[in-house]
């Protein structure tokens, strides 16, 4: 896996990319930021870690909304206790109700890579505001953001900006099944397309974290055409194509797993599954809602070399506000209505205020040294977390590309979700409430990736190395 067995940079970290709102750990520099409302102030920094305000806001989440959240994974099921109620973000820092403060590797599930609540994407925000918050019909920043990601994702040559990345593969699968008038869908084992009914068999993430092996409520037509097979597993994927020749419209795919934990993909894995869709014209679908703009500008596709026919993002598109988007060949995309006849429709789509986070986020990315700081600096954190488990003389492997990270309490390797489910996830719950304590705030599941964004500090990583070498010896 990446990460593992490269050669080790140094501390150097002169190139990286100027961030006119970095923030240092300083709490000086937290309190110039006047654009970002603080209740807990920097004096009030706790002695000892409490989370008393966090359960006591959770304890009356849980009356008002099922599970006191809104999204299943944040409940912290997975890793036990309460889940921490954050109060603010900036940086690469966090901040709870109880005035606790965290190195986040979590960024808002991954929008957050230029850092959060940055200050020249607040400021355009601000401008963007006082013409509105939505016009429910086209602006101008829709073609400005359109043409940035046309331009940027090798495949893309046309674009729908959606809500989410559930409703970009959502529409995504409609459009396959549209063009190729085909109806069955491969995806595959411990990958997560959202929760659309269709792709709730064996869906990682949430689904793999509270241990669901499918949702009640999915009628079983609305699965039946869902075919699966193990990542990573060519032979699979050939007999699927044999038992199902003529039938199939797409083949869906994380194009690096995160959602099973971080996996990356074997070359000849993705060289096989392009060839094999090509051969049966089936649609290949990237879903690089997670991976776009993330292990290059270009995502996944950029990285690897091989061009999918469609492809989803959402996430860093977006800013940090809520954005999908699914784009492709334009011949596949003119199927789009008012294109095409396929309909696909969104009160809120191509929303001003989301277009403009997007437009700045990918402007800040374009800076040069982008993606060589995030691979310095993830690199370091991988390696210096694998070191501290081995020197615990814990079972631990892992690996990164660019800012995505993941590592499981196993020796691995890990290419599949079933190699992933060998993970000591008791041992890894422990690891988990012991760095929160620590000040580190990683993804609540040992099914999710991390993320790593330019507002991390090469003095972030050491202490959340430090951090792990002291939790790592009490485990
Ligand atoms: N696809 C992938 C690969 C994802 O990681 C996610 C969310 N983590 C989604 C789709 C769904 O996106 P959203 O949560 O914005 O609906």
């Amino acid at each position: 896996m990446a990460g593992i067995g490269l050669s080790w940079p140094s501390s150097n970290f002169t190139d990286r990319p100027k961030l006119t709102s970095a923030i240092s750990r300083s709490s000086s520099s937290r309190c110039c930021l006047s654009s970002v409302k603080m209740t807990v102030s920097v004096d009030q920094k706790k002695k000892t870690f409490t989370l008393e305000k966090s359960e006591q806001a959770f304890n009356a989440a849980k009356e008002l909304m099922p599970g006191g959240v809104n999204s299943p994974v944040r409940a912290f099921k997975s890793v036990g206790g309460q889940p921490i109620i954050i109060d603010s973000v900036k940086g690469s820092h966090m901040w709870d109700i109880d005035g606790n403060e965290y190195i986040d590797y979590v960024g808002s599930w991954g929008p957050a890579i230029i850092g959060h609540a940055d200050d020249e994407v607040l400021a355009a925000l601000a401008e963007t505001m006082k013409k509105g918050t939505s016009f429910g019909a086209p602006c101008l920043l829709e073609n400005v953001l359109a043409e940035m990601v046309i331009s940027a994702v090798p495949s893309i040559e046309m674009v729908r900006f959606v809500n989410s990345g559930t409703e970009a593969c959502m529409g995504v699968l409609r459009l396959a099944r549209a063009f190729t008038g085909k109806t069955k869908l491969i995806k595959f084992e411990g990958c997560y397309h959202g929760h659309a009914d269709a792709f709730l068999v064996k869906a990682g993430s949430g689904v793999a974290t509270l241990g669901l092996p499918d949702s009640p409520g999915v009628p079983k037509a609305a699965t039946s055409n869902t075919l699966t097979a193990p990542y990573n597993d060519i032979a699979a994927i050939e007999e699927l194509f044999k038992t199902h020749k003529g039938e199939i419209a797409a083949v869906i795919l994380e194009p690096v797993v995160g959602n099973s934990g971080f996996i990356t993909p074997t070359p000849e894995f993705l060289n096989s599954i392009r060839s094999i869709t090509k051969e049966n014209d089936t649609l290949l679908i990237f879903d690089e809602v997670m991976t776009g703009f993330r292990l290059a500008y270009g995502g996944a596709q950029e990285y690897y070399g091989i061009t999918p026919d469609l492809t989803t993002l959402g996430k860093i598109i977006g800013g940090g506000l809520p954005v999908g988007a699914y784009g492709g060949r334009r011949d596949i995309m003119e199927m789009v209505a008012p294109a095409g006849p396929m309909y696909q429709a969104g009160t809120l789509s191509g929303n001003p205020l989301a277009m403009t986070a997007g437009i700045h986020t990918l402007k800040r990315l374009q800076r040069s040294g982008t993606y060589e700081y995030l691979d310095k600096i993830t690199s370091q954190l991988i390696e210096g977390i694998l070191d501290a488990g081995k020197k615990g003389g814990h079972a631990i492997c892992g690996g990164y590309i660019s800012g995505m990270f993941g590592f499981f309490f196993t020796e691995g390797p890990v290419y599949n979700f079933e190699d992933a489910k060998k993970s000591d996830t008791a041992k890894f719950a422990k690891f988990y409430r012991g760095m929160l304590e620590e000040g580190v705030y990683l993804a609540p599941s040992q099914f999710e990736a991390g993320f790593t964004g330019l507002a991390h500090t090469p003095e972030d990583i050491q202490r959340t190395i430090d951090a792990a070498e002291k939790v790592f010896r009490q485990l």
